[in-house]
């Protein structure tokens, strides 16, 4: 994806208007435009990696230390019960945009907001096995 024309790259270049909750030199944490909760947050690094697998590690490491930093403030300030970190890895996993980010989305014991359904079948011994032979570094 062309760098120009990345939104999150805007949003750092302040070409397009967003509500920053946090600063440093290398992360931006903005509120989300369309929230699944009352204060989503968007934790950015400010330069362009397009997921997970492309971010230096030494930059993550600096943008989670955003993400618990954040993510406490708005446990306290909120006063939420709880949140979800959630980031997306390609079109497969629901990401849209193209520029690494984790999400923290505020939760509620009695919110119906965003559940996570996962089917939960237990595994087969002989899958469970060739699977963990296919993992290897
Ligand atoms: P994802 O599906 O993980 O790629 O999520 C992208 C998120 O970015 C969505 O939750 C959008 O609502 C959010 N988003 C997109 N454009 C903006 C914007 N201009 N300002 C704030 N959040 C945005
Ligand atoms: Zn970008």
């Amino acid at each position: 994806m062309n760098v120009q024309e990345c939104i999150f790259c805007k949003i750092t270049k302040r070409e397009i208007p967003s509500k920053i909750v946090y600063e440093n030199s290398l992360n931006l944490a903005f509120l989300d435009i369309s929230p699944i909760s009352t204060g989503h947050t968007i934790v950015i690094p400010k330069n362009h990696y397009s997921t997970l697998e492309d971010i230096p590690d030494h930059e993550l490491t600096e943008l989670y230390k955003v993400v618990k930093k954040t993510a406490m403030m708005i446990h306290k300030k909120l006063q939420i019960d709880g949140y979800n970190i959630l980031q997306n890895n390609f079109a497969a996993a629901g990401q849209v945009v193209k520029h690494f980010h984790v999400h923290i989305i505020p939760r509620n014991f009695d919110d119906d907001k965003f559940r996570i359904k996962i089917p939960r079948t237990p595994a087969d011994e002989a899958d469970l096995h060739n699977v963990l032979k296919k993992m290897e570094f």
